[in-house]
């Protein structure tokens, strides 16, 4: 398997505070990974470092067999790195609509109805395509959470980062977002996948790997890393 994202010794300080230390990851191209660990054990610190909201105190970050560890957020969404935020940030005045044309504006360079098709093609794949004329504000958790992950898809990326994306949804609303992750990764893109709910990360991955403090303590199969006892010390609480 290709590798497309590798991660070697990446560290980041707050401070005197030691959010990531010596953390060593490799992603295969089309793989569906789940990154899991309580809360406060550096899953978005890891992330900003490797979208480019944050850059690493040392280590390296290769993507797609290129260096991107200095380079500027907006760089790395061009070379097909996409997150979605565990916060929502949308454009509340906007319609659904119009919140994908800004992606495909500043990452893509195309616009007007060109644009228009492929966003409404993208609406179709997250089950909104009848919310596309809607004011981003009138919309319910679930669509809010859809509506990052299609903006994040307008990018047209390679590997997808989803943060959180079904915190605060109720169980057959998590359904309906794995599904979609599903459908992306079938579409080729490789997913990341934060997540607390713990069944979404074991029906969704391939692979979990656990931080806790920072560092990454387990990883492999969903199974072997939900029975490990330092994930369960650590995570479940155990
Ligand atoms: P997680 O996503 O796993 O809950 P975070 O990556 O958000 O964890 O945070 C890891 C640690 O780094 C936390 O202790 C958090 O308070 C700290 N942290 C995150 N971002 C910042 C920042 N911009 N400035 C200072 N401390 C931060
Ligand atoms: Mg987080």
């Amino acid at each position: 398997m290709e590798t497309i994202l590798e991660i070697s010794g990446v560290g980041k300080n707050f401070g005197g505070f030691t959010a990531l230390e010596g953390v060593d990851l490799k992603v295969a191209s089309g793989e569906r990974l789940g990154l899991i660990g309580p809360n406060g054990s550096g899953k978005t610190t890891l992330i900003n470092c490797i979208s480019g909201a944050l850059f690493n105190d040392g280590g390296s970050i290769r993507f797609n067999g290129s260096e991107v560890s200095r380079k500027p957020a907006h760089e790395r969404t061009r070379l097909g790195i996409a997150r979605s935020f565990q916060i929502p940030r949308p454009f509340r005045s906007m319609t659904v609509l119009e919140n994908l044309m800004v992606p495909f504006a500043y990452v893509c360079g195309i616009s007007g109805n060109k644009a228009r098709a492929e966003a409404r093609e993208i609406l179709g794949h997250m089950g909104l395509a009848d919310k596309a004329d809607v004011l981003s504000s009138q919309l319910s958790q679930v669509e809010l959470r859809k509506m990052e992950l299609a903006r994040a898809m307008a990018a047209r990326p390679k590997l997808l980062i989803s943060d959180e994306a079904m915190a605060g949804l109720a169980g057959a609303e998590v359904d309906e977002v794995i599904k979609i992750l599903f459908e992306l990764n079938a579409m080729g893109i490789t997913i990341i996948m934060i997540e607390h709910i713990m069944q979404a990360v074991m029906s969704f991955s391939q692979r979990v790997v656990c931080l806790d403090a920072g560092r990454i303590i387990c990883e492999g199969s969903p199974q072997e890393v939900v029975k490990n006892p330092h994930v369960q010390r650590a995570y479940l609480g155990h």
